[in-house]
C-alpha cells in the first residue's frame, strides 16, 4: 500500500470517537518499532517527522523507510511534516513523498497564520496531501521549538471554528493546555475548548504533547473530540532508558544491535498501549 493522506481515516476517527496517533520517527528503529507495533495492533497511523528529525535522516531515508513500512504492512500510514515552519518546507516534503504536512503559523498574527496556511492548503489540496493547522500557542519543548509557559497561550474556540472556516484545514493543533516534553505535574487539558470547537467544525483536533498524560485525560479528550495525538518523548524515554539499562550493566557490549534491539523492543510496546488507548486498534 502507497502512503496515504490523514483524511483516508481521520474521517472515521471522528466519527467513531477514536483517535489515530501520530509516532514521531527520528531513526530506522522508530520507523521498524512503529510499524510493528501497529501491525500487531492492527492499526491506522501517523509518522510525524519534525524539521530536526529531517536534518538528521535525510529527506530521502526519511520517505524511503516510511514507505517501506507501508508496503511491509499493507497498514494506512500517513507521512505527515510536524510543525512545518514554512510554505517552502511544506513543498519540498510533498515533492519527496510526504502524504500529509502540518503548517505551523502559531507564531504568526491571526490574519497572517490563514493566509499561510491557505496556501499550503490550496497547493497541498491539489496534490491530494493533507494538512494539520495550528491555533494558539503549545508550551513546552520539542527540537528547536521552545515555548515559554507563560507564552504559550489557549486557542479561542470562535477563532478556532473561525481558522477552520477560513484555510480548510484536515485537522487542527490547538492549544488546550498540553505541553511538548515531560509534564512536571499533571497538564491541566481543556476539555470544554476541545468540545466547544469539534462539534462546530468536520474535522477533528489534534492533541500535541500526548506523552504523559494521565490516560483517562487521554479518554476524556478523544470523547471531546481529539481525533489525533501526538507521541513522540515517551518512546524516545523507551528506548534511551532500555539502552541504558543494557550498557550500564555490560561494559564489553559494542554490537549496537545488541543495545538497539531492546531499544526497539520498549517502543513496541509504549506505541501498542497507545494504540489501545486510543482506540485505533482493528480500525485498519
Ligand atoms: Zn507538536
Amino acid at each position: 500500500m502507497p502512503l496515504v493522506s490523514m483524511n483516508e481515516f481521520l474521517p472515521a476517527a471522528k466519527e467513531k470517537k477514536f483517535a489515530v496517533g501520530q509516532f514521531n520517527m527520528n531513526n530506522l528503529e522508530f520507523s521498524q518499532a512503529i510499524v510493528q507495533a501497529a501491525m500487531e495492533e492492527n492499526s491506522p497511523f501517523i509518522f510525524g517527522v519534525s524539521e530536526g528529525a529531517l536534518k538528521y535522516m535525510g529527506i530521502e531515508f526519511t520517505v524511503a523507510m516510511a514507505e517501506a513500512a507501508a508496503k511491509q504492512s499493507g497498514l494506512p500510514i500517513a507521512l505527515h511534516l510536524d510543525h512545518g515552519s514554512s510554505f517552502d518546507v511544506a513543498m519540498k516534503c510533498i515533492r519527496a513523498g510526504f502524504s500529509s504536512v502540518m503548517f505551523d503559523g502559531s507564531h504568526y498574527s491571526y490574519e497572517e497564520n490563514v493566509r499561510l496556511t491557505k496556501e499550503v492548503v490550496k497547493t497541498a489540496h491539489a496534490m491530494g496531501v493533507s494538512v494539520e493547522g495550528e491555533l494558539g500557542t503549545i508550551g513546552g519543548v520539542e527540537d528547536d521549538i521552545s515555548v515559554d509557559e507563560a507564552d504559550a497561550s489557549l486557542a479561542k474556540p470562535d477563532e478556532a471554528i473561525r481558522f477552520y472556516e477560513e484555510t480548510g484545514v484536515d485537522c487542527l493543533a490547538i492549544a488546550v493546555g498540553t505541553a511538548h516534553g515531560m509534564y512536571s505535574g499533571e497538564p491541566d487539558i481543556k476539555f470544554d475548548i476541545i468540545e466547544e470547537v469539534t462539534k462546530n467544525i468536520p474535522v477533528p483536533v489534534v492533541l500535541h504533547g500526548g506523552s504523559g498524560v494521565p490516560d483517562e485525560m487521554i479518554k476524556k479528550a478523544i470523547q471531546a473530540g481529539a481525533g489525533k495525538i501526538n507521541v513522540n518523548t515517551e518512546n524516545q524515554v523507551a528506548l534511551t532508558n532500555a539502552i541504558r539499562n543494557v550498557l550500564s550493566s555490560n561494559d564489553s557490549v559494542y554490537d549496537p544491535r545488541k543495545y538497539l534491539g531492546p531499544g526497539k523492543e520498549a517502543m513496541v510496546e509504549v506505541v501498542k498501549s497507545k494504540i489501545r488507548l486510543f482506540g485505533s486498534n482493528n480500525q485498519a
